[in-house]
């Protein structure tokens, strides 16, 4: 656990999540364009894996991490949550290509859960991958109620290799009200350069679920199960998950 202090909002509970990468980490299953490949996960170990998803099929990301956290989510209010993406490393084309399909992701979990979504910008941004944690590269301090995005090389990460293609987590949690006010999200470069559309939005949906406090599902069916294909749709576990954990505008 990091400890950052957050003297400014003393109901803050500083950063109390790492970002383990067990638990965040979408992979790819294997396959000549993509040039990786994914173990099985230690429940499919058979390779039978359930097609249907159940509605019980989902996780606050925080179980094991601090269980007094568990089930913490975004809030619906204020409203709408900002997101900023830093498109180093792509060309403006693969930019605008990533940020559509991005903004598509977010309106899948909007449509689900009622938490609303803006983009407000490309902007620089600072990754430091032992913190996993990302913040406007021009020194200001990071947004509350914001989501970083980032498109990371290999050489700028070591949680992102072999078969591990994004990683996503909340950042800021307050604890009294087990509200997340901050989240990010990094995606591989190499992949998202030669990832087919519904591939990279897959890996969307999946990484912004983890921002929003899902942890991996067991079924495929879902889009939090941990091995990242091409599903575009919503399971019932990531429907049910995302509505349990989203807390309603105050009174
Ligand atoms: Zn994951």
């Amino acid at each position: 656990m990091r400890a950052t202090a957050i003297t400014a909002m003393s109901l803050l509970l500083a950063a109390s999540l790492t970002a383990a990468p067990a638990a965040t980490a979408a992979t790819v299953t294997g396959g000549p364009s993509a040039g990786t490949s994914a173990p099985a996960p230690a429940n499919t170990a058979s390779g039978s894996v359930s097609a249907a998803a159940t509605a019980q099929d989902y996780a606050s990301i925080f179980t094991g991490a601090d269980a007094n956290l568990n089930g913490s989510g975004w809030s619906a209010c204020p409203a709408p949550i900002e997101w900023t993406v830093d498109t180093q490393g792509l060309t403006s084309a693969q930019a605008d290509t990533q940020i559509a399909h991005l903004t598509w992701a977010f309106g899948q979990w909007s449509q689900v859960s009622g938490l609303t979504f803006t983009f407000a910008g490309i902007e620089p941004l600072t990754y430091d991958d032992t913190a996993f944690a990302l913040s406007p590269a021009d020194g200001s301090p990071a947004q509350l109620h914001h989501i970083y995005l980032d498109f990371v090389s290999t050489g700028q990460s070591t949680r992102l290799s072999g078969s591990t293609v994004g990683l996503g987590s909340p950042t800021q949690v307050m604890a009294s009200s087990k509200e997340i006010v901050a989240g990010d999200a990094v995606f591989r470069t190499d992949h998202v350069k030669r990832a087919h559309t519904k591939e990279l939005r897959s890996l969307y949906l999946h990484e912004l679920g983890h921002v929003l406090g899902l942890a991996h599902a067991s079924a495929s069916a879902n889009v939090m199960f941990p091995i990242v294909k091409a599903k575009v749709s919503l399971g019932s576990g990531d429907v049910n998950g995302v509505r349990a954990m989203t807390k309603p505008c105050a009174a």
